[in-house]
Order: C-alpha cells, then sequence, then structure tokens
C-alpha cells in the first residue's frame, strides 16, 4: 500500500504516523504519540506473545531444575557431604550441569557450590566427581 505520508510524520489533530510493527498486522498504518510502535490492539497481542513465550522457557527451566533437584535427593545418601561421586553418574541419571541454579563461594575453603533448593553440589573438576550437600552443611565446608 502507498501511504500519503512517511513514518514520524507529525500531522495536526491526528498525531504523528505510525506503521505497526506487530508481524501480523494486517493494516499497518496508524496515528498516535510519537513514540507508539503498535496499535493498542496489536500491542495486547504482542505482549500476551511475549508472555506466553516468557512462561513457556520458565516451565522449561523449571522441569529441568527439578529433575536436577530430585537427582539430587536421589544420591545423596552416598555423597553425605563428603564422598565424592562421578560426575558421570549424575550425567547418566540426566543431570543438567547448565541448568539454572544459585552459586555461592564456601566461607571456609571458599569453594565454588551450586544450590538447588535446599541441597548443593560442588564439581571437582581434577577427578571429574561432584560432591553432594545439604544447603545447611556449606557453613561447614
Ligand atoms: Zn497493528
Amino acid at each position: 500500500m502507498l501511504e500519503k505520508y512517511q513514518e514520524g510524520d507529525f500531522v495536526p489533530g491526528k498525531g504523528f504516523f505510525h506503521l505497526c510493527k506487530y508481524p501480523n498486522c494486517t493494516d499497518k498504518s496508524f496515528f498516535g504519540r510519537k513514540n507508539k510502535k503498535y496499535h493498542s490492539d496489536c500491542k495486547k497481542k504482542m505482549d500476551a506473545a511475549r508472555y506466553a513465550l516468557k512462561r513457556e522457557k520458565t516451565k522449561k527451566e523449571n522441569q529441568i531444575m527439578f529433575k536436577n533437584l530430585s537427582i539430587l535427593e536421589d544420591l545423596y545418601p552416598k555423597s553425605i557431604g563428603y564422598n565424592e561421586i562421578p560426575a558421570k553418574e549424575l550425567l547418566l541419571k540426566g543431570f543438567d550441569p547448565k541448568a539454572p541454579s544459585r552459586r555461592i563461594k564456601t566461607e571456609i575453603n571458599g569453594y565454588d557450590c551450586h544450590i538447588i533448593h535446599g541441597y548443593a553440589y560442588r564439581y571437582i573438576k581434577k577427578n571429574d566427581t561432584i560432591i553432594i550437600y545439604k544447603e545447611n552443611e556449606l557453613h561447614r565446608i
């Protein structure tokens, strides 16, 4: 469609001319405040789509995190904050080391630990092993 105006043109009585940025918008042109990017309805649709995407991403991250947590719970009795477990053993159970976790350095030894909901683990690179702790045990390492 050939427009009479260019994007950003100010038309007295109407406002600034814009072309809606919503990809599925059928009638792109509209007038409005200077910094508007979308028709009001298109903005609502954009926000809804963004929110759905964000929720989907969070849902996936939570699933991975809970999977990791259940693996730490399962293997904790073997490690009890002391014994090293081959990292491979966790990976075989489906543990994802890249999943979100809270990272801290322990106060006594400065160990780099990952915390997930009450459990924690520390990767020992030279042995390719991990030790699993309960979060409340970290103050002693
Ligand atoms: Zn639109």
